[in-house]
């Protein structure tokens, strides 16, 4: 097996005036990531990310591979943060694919609530376990899953890429078979469709991944584009893999195929793009006492 097509978009959403999101579409590996901070500085930690990832050995391979690659690009988040007091508090999702030499096993490693779905067959399956506070709720048990989605925290993370020295990065392999795409994007699509609608866009675009990830973008500002919108697909196919080259020095800063290009003058993005979508596990703590004070209190009275 190998990577067959692939394709990369990215929208700045209808809403809000920047892109803070970034992409990388540099086979095999493939990320997406979602910034946040004041000012410009949500930006600046999802490109670091990028570039951090863009700068990956040819021989990176593997969970540890993954996991060493997003440490690094959360060590040069968190030091440009300490270096340039603008960017401080500055964060970013990262979700990052990586295809092993044989086309046989895929690799992801997430922080945050990037997502990795994989549609195999008439399936769309979410990889990934999203680091957020409505997440957490769900999982014990003080919102269900239908809350969530409307619930006015969910795009609360509970970690981060650059806020701090170390991050632990959550990673697992999956074994590909022939036919899949997997699908990496920002919670301005997922929070935006369904996954139902998800995997509608991307079967009405024949499962062709430029096609399925402008389908996806539309139909995201369609629900109302609150957010940027990222979204990477690739596919695996029958045949013998290429070899892995080193990037070519001269190539062109990628976003190879984004359906928006960023307007030219300094805006400042405003609201709250910012610290308040980072919160601590002592915040989680409290909301789940409280809530479990509130069902004691509703069962006893
Ligand atoms: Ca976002």
């Amino acid at each position: 097996m190998k990577i067959g097509r692939f394709a990369g978009v990215t929208d700045t959403g209808r809403r809000r005036m920047r892109n803070e999101d970034a992409l990388v579409v540099r086979p095999p590996l493939f990320a997406v990531a979602d910034g946040m901070g004041g000012a410009r500085a949500g930006e600046i930690a999802a490109r670091l990310a990028a570039d951090a990832l863009e700068d990956a050995r040819a021989d990176t391979a593997g969970e540890e591979g993954i996991a060493g690659l997003i440490e690094d690009a959360n060590r040069r988040i968190w030091e440009r943060s300490l270096a340039d007091p603008a960017t401080a508090g500055m964060g970013t999702t990262v979700t990052a694919a990586l295809v092993d030499e044989q086309g046989a096993r895929v690799t992801i490693g997430h922080v945050g609530d990037s997502r990795a779905y994989l549609f195999r067959g008439d399936v769309l399956a979410q990889l990934s376990t999203d680091h957020s506070l409505v997440a957490e709720l769900v999982q014990s048990g003080v919102l269900t899953p239908e809350e969530a989605e409307r619930h006015p925290q969910r795009s609360a993370i509970t970690r981060a890429l650059g806020t701090d020295a170390a991050v632990e990065v959550e990673v697992q392999t999956v074994t590909g078979e022939l036919g899949d795409l997997f699908v990496l994007c920002s919670d301005g699509l997922s929070v935006m469709l369904g996954d139902d609608e998800i995997a509608a866009a991307i079967e009405d675009a024949g499962r062709e991944p430029q096609a399925a990830g402008e389908a996806l973008v539309r139909a995201a500002n369609a629900h109302g584009g609150e957010d940027n919108i990222t979204v990477v697909l690739f596919e695996l196919v029958d045949g013998e893999p290429e070899p892995a080259s080193e990037p070519a020095a001269d190539e062109p800063a990628h976003e190879p195929a984004a359906t928006s290009s960023e307007p030219a003058g300094d805006v400042r993005t405003h609201g709250a793009g910012a610290g308040g979508r980072l919160v601590s596990l002592a915040f989680i703590v409290a909301v789940l006492v409280l809530g479990l004070l509130g069902l004691y209190w509703g069962i006893n009275r």
